[in-house]
């Protein structure tokens, strides 16, 4: 089955809005006649916005870091799904391994923004990935399964069917270290199964799986040749116009 590619810059706690801003207007010349490939940012929360209005009319679309599952209230340092929907942010990244890390993400927390972004009808992109330590241990399988139970639970065919999981190994992320493309294929393909186990075929196959984990201009086109690869969420290569560019010009190497 053809599943369109999809290119996503996760931009972490970079940019001051004035370097985001020179960031988008490199891209969006760098990237105006392409049609091939779907493209995501996701730039700091400050930025959110003016970005967004930078990106009025461009193909390139705008993804939010994480979001709260309430609307709104007494939730300090939180961003609600209303607020995202009113600047036209379309993506949001659930489950990334820094917020699992760093910030008690779990997989039920997972689940709950995952919820919370279908209900307003942002598109989610649902990050999983082992750590080196229960890769080593042989566990990878196993807790991507978890990972995936725990953050799909509940949730029904039509509610799944858009979206786009992200596998991010930890030990690939941000350490230079990237998984094969046998390797990374492998657990897409497994990802895909236990999808299909929990829902059909039908959704299995329409699902695009994204690889995260020290994306490159040089590695991306190995990867993208892998019949499950799907895309990818780049970090540190998004940060230049001219690195993420090239990574979205896969086809063109
Ligand atoms: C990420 O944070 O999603 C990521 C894959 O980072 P990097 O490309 O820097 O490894």
């Amino acid at each position: 089955m053809k599943r369109y590619p999809f290119i996503a810059g996760n931009w972490k706690m970079n940019k001051t809005v004035g370097e985001a801003l020179e960031l988008v207007r490199g891209l969006k010349s760098s990237l105006q006649d392409m049609a091939e490939v779907e493209v995501a940012i996701a730039p700091p929360f400050t930025a959110l916005f003016p970005v967004a209005q930078e990106l009025k009319g461009s193909s390139i679309h705008l993804a939010s870091q994480n979001l709260f599952w309430e609307e709104k209230g007494a939730f300090t340092g939180e961003i609600s799904p209303v607020m995202l929907k009113e600047i036209h942010c379309r993506y949001v990244i659930i489950g990334h391994s820094e917020r699992r890390q760093y910030f008690g993400e779990t997989d039920a927390t997972v689940n709950r923004r995952i919820k919370a972004a279908l209900k307003f009808d942002l598109k989610v992109i649902f990050c999983i990935g082992e750590t080196l330590e229960e890769r080593e241990e042989g566990k990878t399988f196993t807790v991507l399964e978890r990972q995936v139970e725990g953050g799909l639970k509940d949730l029904v065919e039509k509610e799944v069917k858009d979206m786009v999981v992200a596998y991010e190994p930890v030990w690939a992320i941000g350490t230079g270290k990237t998984a094969t493309p046998e390797q990374a294929e492998e657990v897409h393909l497994s990802i895909r199964r236990k999808i299909e186990r929990l829902y059909s075929r039908e959704i299995s196959e329409g699902i695009r799986i994204q690889y995260g984990g020290s994306v490159t201009p040089e590695n991306i086109k190995g990867l993208m040749e892998r019949e499950n690869i799907d895309g990818a969420l780049v970090g540190g290569a998004s940060l230049k116009a001219e690195t993420f560019s090239r990574i979205v010009r896969f086809k063109e190497m």
